[in-house]
């Protein structure tokens, strides 16, 4: 069984099955371990745990959480690698490698299959080029989760952990705050990996409440009415959700609701909390904004 975690290991390994990382599956192998052991540290990972992984890649990540956790389900979509995890993990027992698209795949199904229905820790290093997908997939698959630490694009990281009010904050900071809270890590540097990737990452820890914070009586009517609020960035909010025709408000109807909540019709999304879109989404849901 080879080691990676280092540059010398991930190139031999490599080299040694004619390959080269595909930029189309977001293919950038990690090769620092101090990084790598980093991840475990942040997940939290102990032998009591199984870890959902998304895209195992060569194994370097992999091998890591098969000597901490109880158990690993790693879902890989590119079968050219399958022959590179057999002899990477072939000493590690307690790894499943499935290979499917995770996007396609039935969350859920596996997490109780494969953990008897008690939640699993998500640790991976994403492919960048469906981040957010992958996440909104984890958390609306309904499957019992108990937090999901991954690297994604720094700026993304950012976007995640933002604060009302600052240039970060926007739909997915609210998506991601409405099922879990979350923390940035680490930064890491792009010669983390090979290939070095052009934007620099971040490792965030996404810790998921046992219920959302907030409620909306309609929770997909909410997340549209966030959506479209910051569809333009620069635009108010009054702006963004009049005459919508994915709402179908009134100017009227959203300038009253804004009132109601004593929100300035001149207010931009992003000075909103997630409580503030709840309420508002109820208020213009029910369409009794009007003031007599
Ligand atoms: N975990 C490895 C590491 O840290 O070195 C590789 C991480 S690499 C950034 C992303 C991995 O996700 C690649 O192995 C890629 O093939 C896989 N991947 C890309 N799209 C996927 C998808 N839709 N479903 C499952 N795996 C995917």
């Amino acid at each position: 069984m080879a080691y990676l975690g280092n540059s010398a290991r991930t190139k031999e390994i490599l080299a040694k099955y004619n390959m080269s990382a595909k930029k189309k599956f977001g293919q950038n192998f990690l090769i620092d371990d101090r990084i790598l052991g980093g991840i475990i540290d942040a997940a939290g990972i102990t032998e009591d745990d199984c870890v959902l992984e998304i895209g195992p890649g060569i194994g370097t990540l992999t091998q890591y959480l098969a000597e901490s956790a109880g158990k690993v389900v790693s879902v890989e979509i590119d079968s050219s690698l399958l022959p590179v995890l057999d002899e990477t993990l072939s000493g590690y027992g307690n790894v499943t490698v499935i290979n499917k698209d995770v996007l396609k795949v039935d969350i859920d199904s596996i997490v109780s299959g494969y953990n008897s229905g008690r939640p699993v820790k998500v640790v991976a290093n994403l492919p960048y080029y469906i981040t957010t997908p992958i996440i909104m997939k984890l958390f609306e698959s309904g499957a019992k989760i108990e937090s999901v630490t991954v690297m994604v694009q720094k700026e993304v990281a950012d976007r995640m952990a933002a604060a009302p009010g600052s240039k970060d904050y926007g739909s997915l900071s609210l998506a991601v705050s409405y099922y879990a809270k979350a923390e940035k890590v680490m930064d890491v540097p792009p010669g983390s990996f090979i290939p070095q990737p052009k934007v620099g990452s971040a490792v965030v820890r996404l810790i998921r409440y046992d219920r959302p914070p907030v409620t909306a009586a309609d929770e997909k009517y909410m997340f549209e009415i966030i959506r479209q609020a910051f569809n333009q960035r620069r635009k108010t909010i009054a702006n963004c959700l009049a005459n919508n025709p994915s709402l179908g408000l009134t100017r009227q109807q959203v300038c009253d609701g804004l009132y109601k909540m004593g929100i300035d019709d001149k207010a931009r999304g992003e000075t909103l909390s997630l409580s503030q879109f709840a309420e508002l989404s109820d208020i213009l849901q029910s369409r009794d904004a009007m003031i007599n």
